[in-house]
């Protein structure tokens, strides 16, 4: 599966918030955005105003990046967002918080989305006792993840337990550093994606 392995704190630059694509370093002045904290390119300092088009755009970019998705794959989880009952932009949002290797990281497994989500390609988490390696797998309320049962798997995860301690974990998710088990209280709410993104600018976009 394809994925963005370019500098990642020059996307922080590009959106011009932190975006904490490499966990800890976007907290820390190693951030790009701390020394250069305007848009990538020589001209962008130029840059005066958004279009509506431009704000659209930017929020799209901001949310593909975010949970580590390129064009494509955002595309299609558009469509399917369009054609399940309710609001699109909502079931967009959580389309992309129910994926397994977002709930990964959001749980403390991992230290950012990307670490998450090669924790899962590479075997090492589980769903209800079943691996999972397909990173877009979405979870469902009740389902427990934790590490397969491996030596290797288990230690990977709980030094990042050790870093994240379960900590700032969301209302709708919790975990157990102790067991180093996520549990699925419910799916989220529109109100908590945990990053915040305004979707509607995004379908605004797409549905053109
Ligand atoms: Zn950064």
């Amino acid at each position: 599966m394809a994925r963005y392995t370019h500098a990642k704190c020059k996307l922080c630059r590009r959106e011009g918030e932190r975006l904490y694509l490499r966990g800890a370093r976007c907290h820390s002045v190693k951030c790009a955005i701390a020394r250069r904290p305007h848009p990538p390119g020589a001209q962008s300092f130029r840059r005066k105003r958004l279009s509506d088009y431009g704000v659209q755009l930017r929020e799209k970019q901001k949310a593909k990046r975010i949970y580590g998705l390129l064009e494509r794959q955002f595309r299609r989880l558009y469509h399917l967002a369009s054609r399940r009952k309710g609001s699109t932009g909502d079931n967009l949002m959580s389309l992309l918080e129910g994926r397994i290797d977002n709930v990964v990281f959001l749980g403390g497994f991992a230290q950012s989305r990307a670490q998450a989500r090669q924790l899962v390609k590479h075997g090492h988490i589980m769903a209800n006792g079943r691996k999972i390696t397909i990173p877009s797998f979405s979870v469902r309320p009740e389902m427990a993840i934790a590490p397969v049962a491996k030596e290797k798997s288990r230690k990977l995860i709980n030094s990042n337990l050790e870093v994240t301690k379960g900590e700032g974990v969301p209302p709708w998710l919790a975990c157990d550093p102790k067991k180093a088990e996520i549990r699925v209280l419910k799916l989220p709410a529109v109100d908590e994606a945990s990053f915040p993104i305004q979707s509607s600018l995004i379908v605004e976009l797409l549905a053109k």
